[in-house]
């Protein structure tokens, strides 16, 4: 069969080469409109950093390994601007001198990702305005730090790569201030979880603006941004912004083809990623999933699911048959300084909000055992059903430990775990790791 891809990150990259790997024979084409393929969204932050020094290691695969290792037909600067799913073929713009023309496909899998959203005021085009998703955003924004006269930092957005930027800068040197329209950072968390994290921005020097939105960017006599207006009236002087206020699916070729949406927006999918047309899937940022604690099908924009269903979407576009795609729960996980913040499935706020009968409690506990040295605090909440004690989320910050109990907890969401299963889960100890009760157990003990 012809498998035709469009876009080559992390959904995408993955349908093309596990489609290789299930059929030898298949003609593979993935279309990408960009020059990049297969690179690290997730570490651009920590490149403009230099944490990352080297640009290169953010390039997991290039065009040309793709090609000589899996025989795809990688075409980067190639962009779908339509599908016939009539006579199954895509028309594409691209190529050197920027010509349309139309490529047949057997499958098609969709994996276009989403866009930054822009807020709805003057001034996001200054060239100081940035917003990130790609490399040419982070050679952007890098190219401003990296100026002696960028001194000061307006992040607009307190999620996750709000969060990432706001550290990266710092330790670049800048005066950073971090706007958030919600009354919390990390507004998926509960508010009490996200605290510590808010006093860890502040301990490092961040100026912290919740509960205000950003109204106006003022620009100076050259066109570039020097001052953000917030809906208090409050300003403040920067030499840079970066708005990471979060990201819309690209589902505008799914919508002119007829393909049906789902209700959070996303390109609607069955348990094996295909769409409403069977012979088109969708993968990643722009598709939706089912969420295990609610069993709706949602957008949940992170890496992990969008390598997974873009694996399973390659598998079945190539033989007609795969695993069907599990339920995702949300599973991930920030650093701020020296705090962790990680979460899955359901906030007890999100689960009120859902009308979804909830209890939750939470713990204090040491990382690993007190007695050996340097222990780190954590805070744990385990969100249960009421009445069956079905795992419903959990949020946990600190130090040293957070990712391993939260991912601990999603693996046991995955299996419909209880309270009461996650009481006698057997969990790995010594002193340098953990204790005999892990704040795990402690959690899951304080539940039932
Ligand atoms: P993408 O990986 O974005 O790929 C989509 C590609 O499709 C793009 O390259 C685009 O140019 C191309 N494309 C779009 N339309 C067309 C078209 N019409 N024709 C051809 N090509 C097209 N997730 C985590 O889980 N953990 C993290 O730590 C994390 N950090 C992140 C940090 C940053 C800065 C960013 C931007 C994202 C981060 N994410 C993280 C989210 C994660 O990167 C995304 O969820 C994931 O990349 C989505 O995969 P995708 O294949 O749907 O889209």
């Amino acid at each position: 069969p012809t498998i035709v891809i469009v876009g080559g990150v992390a959904g995408g990259a993955s349908a093309a080469t596990r489609a290789r790997r299930m059929n030898e024979n298949a003609q593979i084409i993935l279309l990408e409109k960009d020059p990049d393929v297969s690179f690290a969204n997730c570490g651009l932050p920590y490149h403009i950093g230099e944490e990352i020094p080297n640009r290169d290691s953010l390039l997991v695969a290039t065009p040309e390994f793709l090609r000589r290792r899996f025989r795809l037909d990688v075409r980067t600067r190639h962009e779908v601007i339509s599908i016939d799913r009539e006579r199954k073929r895509v028309e594409v713009r691209g190529g050197e001198n920027a010509e349309t023309f139309w490529i047949d496909y057997d499958k098609l899998i969709l994996a276009p990702g989403a866009s930054p959203v822009l807020p709805p005021i003057e001034g996001t085009d200054a060239d100081n305005v940035l917003t990130l998703r790609n490399l040419s955003d982070t050679d952007r924004i890098k190219a401003i730090v990296d100026r002696e006269q960028t001194r000061t930092a307006v992040v607009v957005g307190a999620g996750y790569i709000g969060l990432e930027m706001v550290e990266q800068l710092v330790h670049r040197g800048l005066k950073t201030s971090l706007v958030e329209l919600q009354s919390q950072v990390l507004p998926l968390l509960d508010p009490e979880m996200a605290e510590p994290v808010a006093q860890e921005l502040e301990a490092n020097g961040v100026a912290l603006f919740r509960g205000r939105g950003v109204t106006r960017l003022v620009k100076d006599s050259q066109g570039r941004v020097t001052e953000v207006v917030l809906s208090d009236g409050s300003t403040i002087a920067t030499d840079l912004v970066v708005l990471g206020i979060g990201v819309r699916p690209n589902t505008k070729l799914a919508v002119d083809a007829g393909l049906e949406i789902g209700a959070s927006g996303g390109i609607a999918t069955n348990d094996f990623m295909q769409t409403s047309d069977a012979d088109i899937y969708a993968v990643g940022d722009a598709a939706e999933y089912r969420f295990g604690p609610s069993g709706q099908r949602m957008r949940v924009a992170l890496a992990g699911p969008a390598n997974r269903a873009g694996r399973l979407a390659g598998q079945h576009a190539a033989t007609g048959h795969s695993d069907p795609m599990p339920e995702v729960q949300g599973t991930s996980v920030v650093r701020a300084f020296g705090a962790t913040a990680a979460m899955t499935g359901l906030s007890r706020a999100t689960a009120n909000r859902l009308g979804v009968p909830a209890r939750s409690v939470t713990i204090v506990a040491k990382h690993h055992a007190g007695y050996y040295p340097g222990a780190q605090m954590m805070t744990l909440k385990l969100v249960y059903q009421s009445e069956t004690g079905t795992i419903l989320g959990a949020q946990a910050v600190g130090g040293a430990g957070v990712d391993k109990r939260i991912d601990v907890i999603a693996t046991a969401m995955q299996f419909k775990g209880t309270v009461r299963q996650l009481c006698g889960v057997d969990l790995s100890y010594a002193p340098p790791f953990g204790s005999a009760k892990d704040p795990v157990h402690m959690a899951a003990f304080a539940a039932c």
